[in-house]
């Protein structure tokens, strides 16, 4: 039973807590793809069970055709690997383990067939997930969304129309690529910050957030809510000041993409003419052609441990060929930042429990699998201008491994090695590394919370500007400088309005932000005044420490 709720528009405000998943800040009506299940309690008669089973089959076959067509779409926008995704979406809905469930339902219990059918995927999808393997949740959530689809096809109900913020329990990944288009936000009940919806959201630039729990499925079709993707919530009968500010970031964001759009031609360079390279964080298609349109000059951060997080076991070289090279040949001729594997932490396959390194000292255990991964992203970068970044680097000893092992697949090929500076132990080292690399590159993510002793998700939003962060940043990109290499910041804070121009200040040469932020971070750099940045930056290392720049 759906419970008993406030008006629509009388009431104080109810905030649902969550995660934010993908940032930005949006109002907008609800679109219910998952209510609270407020089925009739119809009971079918045994007499008609059979035609509701042939509707059933009807709305499976229709679901089916529908995930071939937009899987069509996909690929002629050139986004087969998410064309291959929503594929899997056909498989299961011919699925006879599926379907027999479905008949079940019906012929014996008389259920009708939207609601079977969206029962049969719950159930399971229920089993996947119990199977406590994250590449199977990741499946179950699609489970749902085939029998969503299935169960409105039946219904035969004409496609609403999809303008507004949708709310789902979980959202395929099919459901995304159809609906995203021309959706303002997204909130879900469960969903992970991993997922396909939210790679897809990111770079989309669409506000989401996850893990609201049950209560965002009570919301109303047609409900007004504000869904603010930075700090994690979904605000239900916002109040009129919260609403004016949300249009008002939603506008920003508009006006700001499309400027950035017809700006992606203007180099990003400091009004007194300092140049800064402003490169993406992308790992998949989507991703890079958001950054492409807004003027990205490469890739400064491909997680290649993103693209196996569910992996059963270390993915073979053909594997990662061919998930990369999707990615990479749209590169030729650019910056292609592809990180070894960062597994370990919150990003830990089912293969690699109960491991306790992390990063590269993790694919040292394993230096088979490590010389695949160099070989695979050798080969798969080709023709771009290649670069090879080490995660969680503590030593230089790390590098010099990693170089001798790169140095036989290279086969020729030209590839740069550069240290992340993400630890405080290797900004500490960071001249004795930079002497080792060819570039650096700051994770201010893990940086602030291994420095402050935040949290991942309130790191990401964590003030570089504390003293201890911007002393190891300085030494960091001072001994760059000093080692002539040059060196990025790939964290969160490159794209942050307040830290960026201290970045700048401090020295960076690059930023690497998420695809959907590239043109503002451009945007930003033609305003900013490099010698008044510079100063700042200065004062704060100083103001802040009284000891300057030489003890950290
Ligand atoms: C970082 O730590 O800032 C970073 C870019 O790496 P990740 O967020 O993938 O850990
Ligand atoms: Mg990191």
């Amino acid at each position: 039973m759906r419970p008993a709720r406030a008006g629509r528009l009388s009431g104080p405000e109810l905030i649902l807590h969550g995660v934010s998943a993908a940032p930005g800040t949006t109002v907008g009506r609800a679109v219910v793809l998952d209510g609270t299940g407020a089925n009739p309690s119809v009971t079918v008669p045994p007499a008609q069970r059979g035609e509701e089973g042939a509707r059933a089959r009807r709305g499976l076959e229709a679901a089916a055709a529908e995930l071939e067509e937009i899987a069509k779409e996909l690929r002629r926008d050139g986004r087969d690997d998410e064309a291959d995704i929503v594929e899997t979406g056909v498989l299961m809905a011919m699925d006879p383990g599926l379907i027999s469930r479905v008949d079940t339902l019906i012929a014996e219990l008389g259920w009708q067939a939207p609601e079977a059918l969206r029962e049969a995927a719950d159930q399971a999808a229920a089993e996947l997930a119990l199977l406590q393997d994250p590449m199977l949740a990741l499946r179950a959530d699609d489970v749902r969304s085939v029998g969503r689809r299935a169960a409105a096809c039946a219904t035969g109900a004409l496609k609403r129309a999809t303008e507004g913020v949708l709310i789902a329990a979980t959202l395929g990944p099919a459901d995304v690529a159809e609906l995203a288009q021309k959706a303002t936000g997204i909130a879900l009940a469960g969903g992970g910050v991993t997922a396909h919806a939210a790679i897809v959201a990111r770079s989309l630039g669409l506000p989401m957030v996850v893990g609201l729990g049950a209560g965002a499925l009570e919301i109303e079709d047609g409900e007004e809510v504000v869904v603010d993707g930075d700090r994690g919530i979904l605000v239900r009968r916002p109040d009129a000041q919260r609403v004016s500010v949300a249009r008002g970031k939603a506008e920003n964001r508009r006006v700001a993409r499309e400027t950035a759009v017809a700006r992606r031609l203007v180099p990003a360079q400091t009004r007194d003419g300092h140049r800064i390279r402003v490169l993406a964080n992308a790992s998949t298609v989507a991703e890079l052609h958001e950054a492409d349109q807004q003027g990205a000059e490469g890739v400064g951060l491909l997680r290649s441990e993103l693209l196996f997080l569910e992996a059963p076991t270390w993915p073979s070289f053909k594997e990662q060929v061919d998930v990369l090279r999707p990615v990479l040949s749209r590169l030729a001729g650019r910056v292609a930042t592809v990180r070894l594997f960062d597994f370990g932490g919150d990003k830990t396959p089912p293969f690699l429990r109960g491991a306790r390194a992390r990063g590269i000292d993790l694919l040292l255990e394993s230096p088979a699998q490590l010389k695949t991964q160099l070989a695979a992203i050798v080969e798969a970068g080709g023709g771009t201008e290649l670069r090879i970044l080490v995660p969680m680097v503590t030593s230089s000893g790390q590098l010099r491994t990693v170089r001798e092992m790169l140095g036989p697949v290279l086969g020729g090929q030209r590839a740069v090695l550069g240290a992340m500076i993400e630890t405080p132990e290797a900004a500490l080292r960071a001249t004795e590394i930079a002497s080792h690399a060819d570039f650096l590159s700051i994770g201010t993510n893990d940086l602030t919370q291994l420095v402050l002793g935040f949290d991942r998700e309130q790191s990401r939003t964590a003030p570089v500007t504390d003293i201890r962060v911007l002393r190891l940043m300085d030494a960091t990109m001072r001994a760059a400088h000093v080692a002539r290499i040059p060196v990025d910041v790939c964290g969160e804070a490159a794209s942050d309005p307040k830290a960026m121009p201290i970045l700048v200040g401090l020295g960076v040469d690059e930023l690497s932000v998420a695809a959907a932020r590239v043109g503002q971070v451009r945007e930003w750099v033609r305003k900013i005044d490099f010698s008044a940045v510079e100063k700042e930056s200065e004062r704060l290392l100083h103001q802040a420490g009284h000891a300057g720049r030489q003890s950290i």
